[in-house]
C-alpha cells in the first residue's frame, strides 16, 4: 500500500457508507492465497501426444491434400487471423502485392474461426471491435456481435483485400529459418512445403493454443471431453446459436468460469438434462445490455467515425479523458468514476499514490455492486454468495453477460463451487470435486488458452534468426523486442504479439497499429532496394528499458496482489512476466510514438544490408 495516502476522513467518506477498505483488503488477500499454488503455470498440461486430439480441427473434412508449394513470396504472413488479415490489408493498400498467408485452420478467422462454441460473442463493442468496417462495408447488426458474425467480418476483409489469392489453409507451419546468403526466410511446412519469403510476419495470435488443466486422470474420462475452443456439435446438436437438442438426455460438466464459460453455460443450461459448473474462481460478470444497431444512425456517421470512435474507447480504457463517453458501456465505467473522484478532489497536484488510492476505492465500489447484482439475480443465497467474485476487476478479464446468473436459478444448473481448489479427479465416469464423484456424460474444457508458455510452443514452429539463434534461445530469460514488433537477430522479421507492445482491450486495434507500421517497414525496405532490415542491439535494448521503466512506474504490486489467473502468471509474476509487460503509456501514447517514428523517415534502431547486385522482387501472385 501508499505510504502516504488520502486523509483518514477522506479514506472512510471514499469508501462510501457500508464499504470497510481494510477489510475488503483483507478478503482480498484471504480470497487470493487460498488460489496461489505451488506449481503455477505447470498446472497445466499441453495439448499434444496422447492429448492431441483436443487441438483437432472439427470445422474441416478429415481428408485434404494437395501438392507441396515451392516458390518466393515477398510476404509470408503466418496466420489467418486478425494479424495475418490486417498485415495484408496494410500491404496491400501499400501497393504489395506478393503475399501469402499460411494458415493452421480451413480458413481466415483465427479465433473466430476456431471458436463457435454456443453463444461465442465480443462482449467489446461490435463498432469498434470489428476492424476496417468503413473499408468493408460491414454494418454489424448488434452492439455487440456474435461469433459467426466476426468470422464473417475476416472472411469480408480477405476478399476486399484479395487475401485469399495464393493462401494456404490446413497447413502447419513448422520451421522458419533465415538464410542469410540469399536474404530470404525457408519456410517449412507439414505439407512439405518449402517457400521462400523476403519478409515474415508471425501472426499466430494471443490466445490461439488452448490448454488443459493438468488434473489426474485427464486422460481416463469414457465419455465425450473436448474444448470449447473446438466444440463437438456432432455430440451436443445445434450451433453458435444455441440449441442444443442432443443433450436433453445427458449429464454435462463444465470446468472453468471464465469469459468463454460464462457465454456458453447459459445454453448448456438450457439443453441439457443437467449442468454441473465446476468453479474454482468466480469470474466479474456485469451487465452487457446488448440491443440492435440503429442502422439509420450508422449510416448516418461522418467518414473517419471508426476511428475516432476506437480512439475515444481507447483512450477512456486506459485511464485517459475525453468528453464523451461514444460507446458508453461498462468497460469504461471504472475509469470514468476515477476520472470524476479526481476532477471532485479540485487538486490537479495528486500523486501517483492518492491516484492509486482513489482508483482502488473505486474499483471496490464497483465490485460491491457487481456482487450486489448477483445476489439480487441468483436465488439461492450459497449459490449466490459462491459466485461473488473477490478481486480488483482488472485482475482477472472483467465479463458481461445478461444470460449467465440466471442461468444458476434453472432446477437443471448445480453450481459446484471448489473454494479456490478446482476439480480434484477425473474418472472414468465423471469428476470428483469437494470429494464428491459426478457422474457426467460429457466434459467441457473452458480452461482458457497458453499464455506464457514458450513462444515457439505457443506457434508451433521454431524461428530460426541470424547465425542459426533460435527465438526461444533468445526469448530464454524474458522478452527482448524493439516496438514490440522486430527483434535483434531475426531480420526481415515482424512477431506481432502483446508483450512490448501498447496496451489495449481492444486487441485489433493494437494489431492494426502493428500492421500499419510492419507495412511502412516493407515498404521502405523495398522503396530503398535494401537487402534486410534488422533491429540493432541497442535499440532493442533501449526499448526494453524503457518498458520495463514504464512497468515500474505503473503500479507493480498490483499484479502480486491479485488472484491468480494468465494475467500475472497464476499469481507468481516474475521478471519474466514483467518483461512481457505492455508499454505502458499516456492512452494512444503507443500509437503517437510509432507514427512520429515513421514521420521521422530516417528508420532509427533499425540497420538495412545494401544490396548486393540488383534487387529482384518476388512474383507476385
Ligand atoms: P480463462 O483462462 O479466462 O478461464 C479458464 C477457466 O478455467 C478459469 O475459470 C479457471 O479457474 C478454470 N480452471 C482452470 N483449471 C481449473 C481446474 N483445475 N479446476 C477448475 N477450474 C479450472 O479462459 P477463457 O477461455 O474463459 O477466456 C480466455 C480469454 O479469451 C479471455 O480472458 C478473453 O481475453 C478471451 N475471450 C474474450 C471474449 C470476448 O467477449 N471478447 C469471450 C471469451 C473469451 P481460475 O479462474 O481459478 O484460474
Amino acid at each position: 500500500m501508499a505510504s502516504e495516502g488520502p486523509r483518514n476522513e477522506d479514506r472512510r467518506g471514499a469508501g462510501g457508507p457500508g464499504i470497510d477498505l481494510d477489510a475488503l483488503r483483507e478478503k482480498y488477500r484471504e480470497e487470493r492465497d487460498k488460489r496461489i499454488r505451488a506449481d503455477g503455470n505447470d498446472q497445466y498440461v499441453e495439448i499434444a501426444g496422447r492429448h492431441a486430439h483436443f487441438e483437432h480441427d472439427p470445422w474441416v473434412e478429415e481428408r485434404f491434400e494437395r501438392p507441396p508449394v515451392s516458390d518466393e513470396v515477398e510476404v509470408a504472413l503466418i496466420g489467418g487471423g486478425f494479424g495475418g488479415l490486417l498485415a495484408g490489408a496494410r500491404l496491400r493498400q501499400r501497393g504489395v502485392e506478393s503475399l501469402r498467408i499460411i494458415e493452421k485452420g480451413g480458413d481466415v478467422g483465427g479465433t473466430w474461426y476456431w471458436n463457435r462454441y454456443p453463444g461465442v460473442a465480443c462482449d467489446v463493442e461490435s463498432y469498434c471491435y470489428l476492424p476496417l468496417i468503413e473499408e468493408v462495408g460491414t454494418r454489424p447488426k448488434q452492439k455487440y456481435s456474435p461469433g459467426a458474425e466476426i468470422f464473417e467480418h475476416c472472411r469480408a476483409l480477405a476478399r476486399r483485400f484479395d487475401l485469399y489469392r495464393g493462401a494456404l489453409f490446413r497447413t502447419e507451419v513448422t520451421e522458419i529459418r533465415w538464410d542469410d546468403e540469399i536474404a530470404r526466410w525457408i519456410v517449412k511446412t507439414d505439407r512439405g512445403d518449402r517457400l521462400r519469403a523476403r519478409f515474415v510476419c508471425l501472426a499466430v495470435g494471443f490466445l490461439e493454443k488452448p490448454k488443459l488443466p493438468g488434473i489426474p486422470g485427464i486422460a481416463d474420462f469414457r465419455g465425450v471431453a473436448f474444448h470449447t475452443a473446438r466444440w463437438d456439435y456432432a455430440y451436443t446438436g445445434g450451433g453458435p446459436g444455441g440449441d442444443l437438442d442432443r443433450l436433453g438426455d445427458k449429464t454435462v460438466g463444465v470446468i472453468g468460469t471464465g469469459a468463454s464459460a460464462v457465454q456458453c453455460v447459459p445454453h448448456l443450461g438450457a439443453s441439457a438434462k443437467q449442468l454441473f459448473v465446476f468453479q474454482r474462481t468466480p469470474a466479474g460478470v456485469d451487465v452487457r445490455a446488448n440491443r440492435p444497431t440503429n442502422l439509420e444512425w450508422l449510416s448516418s456517421l461522418p467518414p473517419g467515425w471508426q476511428k475516432r470512435r476506437i480512439e475515444n474507447f481507447h483512450v477512456l480504457t486506459a485511464g485517459g479523458w475525453e468528453p464523451e463517453d461514444l460507446v458508453g458501456d461498462r468497460w469504461t465505467d471504472v475509469p470514468r468514476r476515477i476520472h470524476e473522484a479526481v476532477v471532485e478532489t479540485g487538486r490537479t497536484d495528486l500523486s501517483v499514490d492518492e491516484l492509486r488510492v482513489i482508483s482502488e476505492r473505486i474499483d471496490f465500489e464497483k465490485m460491491e455492486e457487481i456482487r450486489a447484482h448477483i445476489a439480487s439475480v441468483v436465488k439461492d443465497p450459497a449459490t449466490a454468495e459462491a459466485l461473488k467474485p473477490w478481486y480488483r476487476q482488472f485482475c482477472k478479464r472483467p465479463c458481461f453477460h445478461d444470460d449467465y446468473l440466471p442461468t444458476f436459478n434453472r432446477p437443471n444448473v448445480t453450481l459446484v463451487d471448489t473454494f479456490g481448489r478446482g476439480v480434484e479427479r477425473i474418472t472414468e465416469t465423471g469428476v470428483i470435486a469437494n470429494e464428491k464423484e459426478f457422474a457426467l456424460d460429457c466434459l467441457v474444457f473452458a480452461t482458457g488458452f497458453e499464455v506464457s508458455t514458450e513462444f515457439a510452443r505457443r506457434a508451433g514452429f521454431e524461428t530460426i534468426g541470424r547465425g542459426g539463434l533460435t527465438l526461444s534461445e533468445k526469448w530464454k530469460d524474458g522478452f527482448e523486442t524493439f516496438h514490440g514488433l522486430h527483434v535483434h537477430g531475426f531480420p526481415n522479421c515482424f512477431i506481432m504479439s502483446l508483450a512490448q507492445s501498447g496496451y489495449t482491450l481492444n486487441f485489433p486495434y493494437l494489431i492494426d497499429l502493428q500492421a500499419d507500421h510492419i507495412a511502412y517497414v516493407v515498404g521502405e525496405v523495398l522503396a530503398r532496394g535494401a537487402r534486410a532490415i534488422e533491429a540493432s542491439r541497442e535499440a532493442e535494448r533501449a526499448w526494453c528499458e524503457e518498458v520495463s521503466k514504464r512497468g515500474e512506474a505503473a503500479d507493480l504490486d498490483f499484479a502480486e496482489r491479485c488472484t491468480p489467473s494468465y494475467y500475472n502468471d497464476e499469481g507468481r509474476p516474475g521478471a519474466k512476466t514483467l518483461s512481457r509487460n505492455f508499454f505502458a503509456g499516456s492512452p494512444t501514447e503507443f500509437a503517437n510514438l510509432l507514427s512520429s517514428w515513421r514521420a521521422e523517415g530516417s528508420l532509427r534502431g533499425m540497420t538495412t544490408s545494401p544490396a548486393v547486385g540488383p534487387i529482384r522482387r518476388s512474383e507476385s501472385w
